[in-house]
């Protein structure tokens, strides 16, 4: 038995003894209760053994389902997960589920059901019946509805709006209907539908499509590298397209972030009724229909973001990872699962096709092509032959050399202002949020943090008050400074408010929109920003990251990066991929219609190579540059990376378990394993929702650090300690 509990590795699977009356449905697959200890917890069968016990046993309590909901494939896969991001199997097998499915949990989401009434007679007797209800003319008219419908049996509350409340109670005496429950889909999406036609494929398309689809026999990888505006998500709906036409299914893997309302009339347009989408915008009912709808075959494309991956699809023809160097597709908690990494494995076993697609892929990915082991695949220009748009870098040291002190440089308001004076549109980046980000006491240099997680709180215009964005506490504004007691604060750093107001200020007629946390927390907010832009009800759209990726505006001519060094400042080795991601990336918004683009991007570090290869359009020789360092240091991709988590409420307590941590993994290694041991450091984040944190690094091939991983979960840490294993963690 796997058991929903974080138990150390020897424990994870459990013995139990299987009472008589309940054999026939313990099954493999199958969810049962157990007893641990004193408390019943979920249980996953996971492998059957017969005759007597040779020990004494506790017994299933209760076995939960009546079919098994997880085949052998699925439980080889969840195996595989396990192992591979060291995670207990049985916090593995509910990815497999739909959500809402603990018994332990108080609410267990089930299907959801319409009283509904069809006809109890055959057609002739209900047109006979007819007749004798001259005297019932409601009863009549709601017979004569529901022999009009060839759909099945009508909603009571549709008969009801027809024919008043007392027809169908009349009718069901009479004995000539009869009240049948009607599975409700709670679908949100249902209607959105994009009618346009599949546009001609351009010669590159095409000849990707070929290629791509000459693979969908034989399954392997293929990364398509394409640049931003190639047409990419065209050549997956094609591929989609031929893998329904052979009966099979297909999922597409999309960031949360891009899966804008654009973009799910966009395929539900394409495979009208067939499409399932799964995110974590949807509601636990919402996501439990269409997981449904996935499972009884009657939806055979998936579209969802990082969890999408375990969808219960049965003949997997498929999988696309767009933008598939996206961090958001690892998982943050326990099972620390990456997404692609996943799609890859899933598709060998189903004998897939897998279609990884990015405009800037990740240095995984990229060597993996290099070094022949998938098959990589072009599309070098836009469609419709339009280009690149023209990146500028501009030096804001030179900016305050000459006196130029303003948010915007001088070239930055420039092409504003033509932009909106030829009534073009334009999107202004800043990667950060809140009004002034942080307050400083000018007297002692001190920065205000929170009293949690050390790390700076946010200054929020709105209602006046400093925010922690870990852990969520909110204080208001002390009037000196907590640190030495005299000093005046004040805020330095800026944040998307302090960008709206000054382009209201240069600009006082520009219609600006502004998306960021803070004016998306009400559901269905972003949607409406996004909607708003691109019906034309705004010249400039103000973001954070939220507005990098996956937006297509052909109204859009220019794009501004505020200050493009924000992830070259973080402690993270992946943080010139990160900028040169988000250049490229935000640089794809501009120019996607018939109008040109520019993109302008503001930087105290022009010569930075990867914001020079991010202007010429070049990832190769960004990709080059990037290797070396990463070689130098032993960083991935060229190995693999393994974070032990240290976590105690005191500080020392965490300090020494970190430090007892590496001198055993560094004994081990003396005993030949081929790893590096990095730290124990404090980790960026030292202290978070009360617990300090330390950390310590393992650098080295795959298997020895599995195998170290797999060590440590057998260790017992000191008391009161939580070590938390993170495989190839993409943020530290
Ligand atoms: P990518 O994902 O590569 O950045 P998209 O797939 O979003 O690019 O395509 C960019 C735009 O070009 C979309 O509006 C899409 O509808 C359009 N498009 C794609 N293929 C063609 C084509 N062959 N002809 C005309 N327009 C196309
Ligand atoms: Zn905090």
């Amino acid at each position: 038995m796997a058991v929903d509990l974080p138990l150390p590795g020897a424990m994870e699977s459990l013995d139990y003894a299987v009472p008589e009356r309940l054999r026939p449905q313990v099954r493999l697959g199958t969810r049962v209760q157990v007893p641990v200890r004193a408390r019943a917890v979920q249980g996953w069968v996971v492998a059957v053994h017969q005759g007597p016990p040779t020990r004494p046993l506790r017994e299933v309590a209760v076995v939960l389902d009546s079919e098994p909901l997880l085949g052998p494939e699925e439980l080889d896969l969840a195996r595989w997960v396990a192992a591979r991001y060291l995670a207990p199997l049985g916090q593995v097998l509910p990815l497999f589920l739909p959500p809402g499915q603990r018994p332990d949990r108080r609410r267990t989401v089930r299907e959801r059901h319409l009283r509904a009434y069809r006809l109890a007679v055959s057609e002739e007797a209900a047109r006979a019946a007819l007749a004798e209800l001259v005297r019932a003319p409601r009863q009549r008219q709601a017979l004569e509805f529901l022999l009009e419908q060839e759909s099945g049996p009508v909603p009571a509350r549709e008969l009801a709006a027809r024919a008043g409340d007392g027809a169908a109670r009349g009718l069901l005496e009479r004995g000539l209907v009869e009240a049948v429950p009607l599975s409700l889909e709670r679908n949100p999406y249902a209607g959105w539908r994009d009618p346009t036609p599949p546009p001609r494929l351009s010669p590159e398309q095409a000849q990707v499509l070929q290629e791509a689809s000459r693979r969908l026999e034989g399954g392997g990888t293929i990364l398509l590298h394409g640049v931003t505006g190639s047409g990419k998500t065209e050549v997956y709906l094609r591929l989609i397209e031929t893998v329904l036409a052979r009966g099979k299914q297909a999922i597409l893997l999309v960031p949360e972030i891009s899966l804008t309302p654009q973009a799910m009339r966009r395929f539900q347009g394409r495979f009208p009724g067939r499409v399932a989408m799964l995110h974590s915008g949807m509601s636990d009912g919402e996501r439990y229909d269409q997981w449904w709808k996935v499972r009884r075959g009657e939806a055979s494309v998936v579209v969802g973001a990082r969890s999408a991956v375990f969808a219960p699809v049965r003949d997997l023809g498929l999988v696309v990872v767009d933008e598939e160097h996206a961090s958001s597709y690892k998982q943050e908690e326990t099972p620390r699962y990456h997404a692609r990494e996943v799609a890859v494995e899933r598709a060998r076993r189903q004998g897939a096709l897998c279609v990884l697609g990015s405009a800037t892929p990740s240095l995984e990915s990229f060597l993996a092509a290099e070094e022949g082991r998938l098959v990589r695949l072009q599309l070098r220009h836009r469609v419709d032959g339009r280009s690149l748009p023209r990146v500028r870098l501009v030096d804001l040291r030179q900016e305050l050399k000459e006196g130029h002190q303003g948010l915007f440089s001088r070239a930055l308001e420039q092409a504003l202002a033509s932009r909106l004076e030829r009534d073009e549109q334009a999107i202004l980046l800043l990667n950060r949020r809140g009004y002034q980000s942080f307050l400083l006491c000018r007297e002692c240099g001190a920065v205000v943090e929170c009293p949690h997680c050390q790390v700076t709180l946010t200054y929020h215009k709105v209602g006046h008050a400093l925010r922690c964005h870990y852990c969520g506490t909110e204080q208001p504004v002390p009037e000196r400074c907590p640190a030495c007691g005299t000093g005046e604060l004040s805020g330095l750093g800026l944040g998307t408010q302090q960008v709206e107001e000054e382009l209201r200020r240069l600009f006082p007629a520009a219609r600006v929109l502004r998306m960021d946390a803070d004016t998306t927390t009400r559901k269905g907010a972003h949607d409406q920003i996004l909607r708003r832009f691109e019906a034309g009800e705004g010249d400039v759209l103000v973001g954070t990251q939220m507005v990098a990726k996956g937006l297509d505006y052909p109204g859009v001519t220019l794009v501004g990066v505020i200050d493009a060094d924000t992830s070259l400042r973080l402690p993270d080795f992946r943080g010139a991929e990160l900028a040169f991601q988000l250049v490229t990336q935000v640089a794809g918004r501009s120019g996607r219609g018939v109008l040109p683009g520019e993109v302008v991007v503001q930087t105290y570090l022009p010569e930075h190579y990867s914001l020079q290869a991010a202007r010429e359009h070049d990832y190769p020789s960004f990709f080059r540059r990037e290797l070396v360092y990463r070689k130098r240091l032993g960083y991935p991709p060229l190995s693999h990376l393994l974070r032990l988590l240290v976590q105690a409420p005191a500080a020392d307590a965490a300090e020494d378990e970190a430090g007892a941590l590496a001198r055993e993994l560094k004994e081990r290694r003396r005993g030949g394993a081929p790893y590096r041991v990095l730290g124990p450091a404090p980790a960026p984040l030292g202290r978070l929702k009360d617990l300090y944190r330390w950390h310590v690094l393992l650098v080295g091939p795959l298997e020895a650090l599995l195998e170290a991983g797999r060590a440590v979960r057998e260790r017992r840490p000191g008391r009161s300690c939580q070590v938390v294993e993170d495989m190839d963690p993409v943020s530290l």
